[in-house]
């Protein structure tokens, strides 16, 4: 084992973060925790994965459940279209692999709404395979402690596949993460307290950040509140509690006084989304 995977190992094993998808194998949880992750902060995410699991615990009740449920638990998370795309994929494990999370690259790529990094994640926490899911926190390290250099979004992800200790996918990945997003940080990363001081290469070596220039950095999400985020946000919470009435729409949405056509593209963008649907009184949650 290179200097630089054991030094990392060693640390992961000392502080390791207790989360509740790294006390699991299943495959359907971990696909669970990682689309709710996308987008949401691990603290929030923590008591809607125990919810959404004590509710749907595998693939097949989540394929059969009510779209209007599905999203009500959903509630907190925000990005609701994630949970539809996470229904959709649980309903093709159903119908193509048995109800079981199949175990290939692949298969899991041909899921609905799953990426390269999603798969990935999936292979590796739930099998421990030797694939490593490159999200902005593994990236950032990669391009400093590893590289030494900006890398190109096919480079970190040949690199991160090629450093997976053999037999560690899970902890390796884990380890990257954690110490992305606490230590190897964006903007000043605390390297008096890294482990891998002592063999990071951009640290040895000097120059320019090379994560200021690699694939995958963060990007600044647009402001929610003035954005059609946030009624978008509010209309779909009031669905929740049961169907709006059209002339109830703007208030629920929080745009009474805007001009009708912001209502509109509101309204217009959740049914285009499948988040709501339009009847004769108004809008509902799907069935
Ligand atoms: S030494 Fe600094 S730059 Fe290198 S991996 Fe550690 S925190 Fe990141």
């Amino acid at each position: 084992m290179r200097p630089l995977q054991r030094l990392l190992l060693d640390w992961y094993a000392r502080t390791a973060r207790a989360l509740p998808w790294r006390a699991t194998r299943d495959p359907y949880a971990i696909l669970v925790s990682e689309i709710m992750l996308q987008q949401t902060q691990v603290s929030r995410v923590v008591p809607k994965y125990a919810a959404f699991l004590a509710r749907f615990p595998t693939a097949a009740s989540l394929a059969a459940a009510p779209v209007a449920e599905v999203l009500t638990l959903w509630q907190g998370l925000g990005y609701n279209r994630r949970a539809l795309a996470l229904q959709r994929a649980a309903r093709a494990v159903v119908d193509e692999h048995g109800g079981v999370v199949p175990d290939d690259l692949g298969a899991l790529l041909a899921l609905p709404g799953l990426g390269p990094y999603t798969a990935r994640a999936v292979l590796a926490f739930a099998h421990d395979r030797e694939v490593a899911p490159v999200d902005t926190n593994v990236a950032r390290v990669l391009s400093r402690a590893a590289a030494g250099a900006p890398l190109g979004r096919a480079a970190v992800q040949r690199l991160a596949d090629d450093l997976v200790p053999p037999g560690e996918g899970a902890r390796w990945s884990h380890a990257l993460m954690d110490l992305g997003a606490t230590v190897c940080v964006a903007r000043a990363p605390r390297c008096g307290a890294c482990p891998l001081a002592d063999v990071c290469a951009w640290r040895v070596a000097g120059g320019e950040d090379p994560a200021a220039s690699t694939a995958l950095r963060a990007r600044p999400q647009a402001a929610f509140a003035g954005s059609d985020r946030y009624p978008r946000g509010r209309l779909l919470d009031a669905l929740r509690a049961g169907p709006v009435a059209r002339a109830d729409l703007a208030a629920a949405a929080h745009l009474a006084g805007a001009p009708p056509a912001r209502l509109a593209v509101v309204v217009d963008g959740l049914v285009a989304d499948g988040l709501a649907e339009r009847d004769s009184a108004g809008l509902r949650l799907p069935r």
